[in-house]
């Protein structure tokens, strides 16, 4: 077995690394200097800007296909590409990039079900960070068991008049649009009666409400929605009433997000860490020499590598066009756990040195300590995952 990358992909890679050397400054790459923005108008301001000029330097949707904007690369210049982001501390990801949901999510679903409209018309637009999406999936009253939705649309004449609440939408204060589940025939049976709706943020009788987490993030929020006329015409991906479909297509790809770019963005989380335990002290020596600190950057480090030969793994399976299905539910308990681990080892480091780890220099740990909670949650909680690979993968009796 080979793992290295091709000589193309090699060539690609120091490209992208000028690009990126170029354009993220280097105050982006102090540890909590998003953090500190706090999420607020110039925050907003310098990613768009940065987003737009990743696509117009060719550096978006590396594996999508030229004509809806992207390079048509394959996936191993994806991975390439993703590494160098997080190599670059670019923001990028699911809690800095303004176009994370669209490309990674809405952006696959529509390539898979959309129309050749929807396609020309929204794809080049998720790219260059001119339409930014949010995903509408929880309600109130349904999380894991999606299915159990209430939104409902309802057809008047050419729309969907759309009424309910969505709720733990990532990246709602800053969206523009809303990819949504709604029930549009509430007499079918749980499954059925699904559709899977586009919905323009600006409309009249959308309200968006921020939440605010207890990190302090700023991303989350949730939208009422009262009467609401969304054209049938664009907006459904897939058919009506079949929404379920498209939506276990863009969960399976959630799950499974790139565990390649995971891995290199949890090895600069884990460097921060190793680096606050050579500072910090306890009982006069550095956090570092502590048996019990040594031992958990040991298995953050082994469940690392884990993570990269996963994605080594997944990358292949991906190129060779094959479904993941409910592997990606290994996936991403995998990924979970480790950032998590990661961001414990963080707090312990900190506890070592008592007051010592309290200062502004470690705020960046802290709210890690507590922000990454939630990704154990997001995409489907650890448990559901676990259910997923018991009976799909491991057929196990219920
Ligand atoms: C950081 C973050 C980002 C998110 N972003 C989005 C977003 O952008 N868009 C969106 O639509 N949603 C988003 N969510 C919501 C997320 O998808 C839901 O929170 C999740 O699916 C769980 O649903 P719930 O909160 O209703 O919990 P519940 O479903 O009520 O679950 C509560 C607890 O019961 C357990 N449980 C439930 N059913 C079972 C079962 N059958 N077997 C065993 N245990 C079970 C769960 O594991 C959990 O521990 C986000 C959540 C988080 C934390």
């Amino acid at each position: 077995m080979d793992l290295r990358y091709s000589s193309a992909a090699e060539k690609f890679r120091r490209e992208i690394r000028r690009w990126l050397a170029e354009s993220v400054p280097a105050e982006w790459r102090r540890p909590g200097f998003w953090i500190g923005l706090d999420g607020g108008d110039e925050s907003v301001d310098l990613r768009r800007r940065w987003e737009r000029s990743r696509f117009e330097n060719g550096f978006a949707g590396v594996d999508w296909p030229v004509e809806f904007g992207g390079r048509g690369a394959d996936q191993e210049f994806r991975a390439v590409h993703d590494e160098e982001m997080a190599r670059a501390r670019a923001p990028i990801g699911p809690f800095l990039g303004l176009t994370y949901l669209g490309t990674t999510l809405l952006g696959p679903t529509l390539l898979r079900y959309g129309t050749e409209e929807q396609k020309r018309r929204l794809l080049p637009s998720i790219l260059s960070g001119a339409t930014i999406w949010c995903q509408g999936f929880s309600e109130p009253e349904s999380g894991s068991d999606l299915a159990s939705l209430s939104t409902t649309a309802r057809r008047d004449g050419d729309d969907l008049v759309v009424s309910g609440q969505k709720v733990w939408t990532s990246m709602a204060g800053v969206a523009d649009a809303l990819f949504a589940l709604v029930r549009t025939d509430p007499a079918a049976e749980r499954h059925r009666g699904i559709t899977f709706l586009l919905i323009d943020l600006t409309l009249p009788g959308v309200e968006v409400r921020p939440i605010r987490q207890m990190s302090g993030s700023w991303e989350f929020g949730q939208e009422f929605l009262d009467d609401v006329r969304v054209p049938v015409s664009g907006n459904v991906v897939g058919r009506i009433d079949d929404g379920w479909t498209v939506a276990g297509y863009l969960l399976s790809v959630e799950r499974n997000a790139s565990p390649v770019s995971h891995y290199a963005e949890f090895r600069h989380e884990l460097d921060d860490v190793v680096a606050a335990a050579k500072v910090i002290r306890k009982d006069g020596r550095p956090a570092v020499e502590h048996p019990s600190i040594r031992a958990g950057i040991a298995r953050c480090r082994a469940d690392l590598e884990l993570l990269r030969v996963r994605g080594y793994h997944t990358m292949t399976r991906v190129a060779r066009g094959e479904d993941l299905g409910a592997e990606a539910s290994v996936t991403k308990l995998l990924w979970s756990r480790t950032r998590l681990a990661i961001a414990d080892l963080g707090a312990d480091v900190l506890a070592a040195g008592g007051q010592r780890g309290a200062g502004e220099a470690f705020a960046h740990l802290r709210w890690r300590h507590l922000h990454v909670r939630g990704q154990r949650i997001a995409g489907g909680t650890a448990q559901i995952q676990r259910t997923i690979v018991a009976r799909q993968l491991l057929d196990l009796p219920r």
